[in-house]
């Protein structure tokens, strides 16, 4: 099917796109590689009056250290961050996400921003984002302001962020000694989406108990989750003992809510939970001795 009608622009700074946003209301959208918003015009399930293309705005394709955090551009590709040997070294989590999202053909256009701010439950990035305790900076007529991203995803395809808003980049805590983390995805073919995926990011204490952890869950819910109660349920215990790792899995399993669907039954996308919790888990603290 062929798009509605739309008029395009393309700003060559972000005051230039966010006046336009201002100025033409809710008819507006920004479209960054298009991966997930070029789909729904076609579908007809989105009919916007105005697209902003903020693809050619220079500054917000970038991956670096700095002030504490790892600072992710907006428009940085997927398959910039898959390629990058920085995030593949300490941060193994983004890495997992980042080589498990569509095609080549996909990665080489999708942005990281464009996959947090599409609200897609089943877009990897968000439990990824959630696990890492990741903050999303955006920009609006009203300046700068810095969104949680458990704060973030409100509803399905709905996201914290004004319409006038644009997402300029993610920051996420700056990896510490003894932490790792792991993003596992199940899927019923390559390039699909998840039927469910889990992401975790531990920190280990010397003696080997989980100081802190971030779980979030992927295609389970009508957002994607973050597991309070079985990172709450984990924080301080051992984290080699399998009887308390297979409780972590049931216990973040419980927290799922998914649908069935043709990927599966709602009790069997539980147990698909549960096993890459505790898979996603072992992995996770693998690596954070390995980076001790
Ligand atoms: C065949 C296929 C397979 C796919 N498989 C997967 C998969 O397995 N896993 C997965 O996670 N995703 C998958 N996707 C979805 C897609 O890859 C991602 O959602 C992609 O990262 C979106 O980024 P984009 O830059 O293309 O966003 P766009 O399509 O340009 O935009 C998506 C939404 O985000 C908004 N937006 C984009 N950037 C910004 C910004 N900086 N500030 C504010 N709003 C913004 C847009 O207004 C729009 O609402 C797939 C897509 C296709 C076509």
């Amino acid at each position: 099917m062929l798009p509605p009608p739309f008029d395009y622009v393309s700003p060559k700074n972000l005051s230039e796109a966010i006046g336009l946003l201002a100025s033409r209301g809710e008819g507006a959208k920004v479209i960054a590689g298009g991966q997930s918003l070029i789909p729904l015009l076609k579908l007809r399930l989105a009919s916007p009056s105005l697209l902003v293309d903020i693809s050619r705005i220079q500054g917000l394709n970038r991956i670096e250290e700095s002030g504490g955090s790892l600072r992710i551009g907006a428009l940085t590709r997927i398959a910039d961050v898959e390629a990058s040997a920085f995030i593949m070294e300490h941060y193994p989590i983004i890495h997992d996400a980042s080589k498990v999202i569509g095609d080549p053909l996909v990665r080489n256009l999708g942005t990281v921003g464009g996959n947090v701010s599409h609200g897609d439950p089943n877009n990897d990035m968000p439990a990824v984002m959630l696990a890492l305790g990741a903050e999303f900076v955006a920009i609006g007529p009203a300046g700068e302001r810095a969104i949680k991203a458990q704060d973030f995803f409100l509803d399905t395809f709905t996201v914290a962020l004004n319409h006038d808003e644009i997402l300029t980049e993610i920051r996420v805590p700056k990896s510490k000694q003894r932490s790792g983390g792991c993003y596992l995805k199940l899927e019923q073919k390559v390039a699909d989406f998840a039927t469910a995926g889990v992401a975790v990011q531990v920190t280990l204490a010397e003696g080997g108990e989980c100081e802190e952890i971030g779980i979030g869950l992927t295609a389970v819910g009508p957002t994607a989750i973050k597991a309070r109660k079985a990172e709450d349920w984990m924080r301080g215990k051992a984290s080699s003992d399998s009887r308390t790792i297979e409780e972590l899995a049931r216990v973040a399993a419980q927290e799922a809510n998914p649908l069935t669907d043709i990927r599966g039954t709602s009790a069997y996308k539980k147990q698909v939970v549960a096993h890459l919790v505790s898979r996603a888990f072992r992995n996770a603290c693998e690596r954070a001795e390995g980076a001790s």
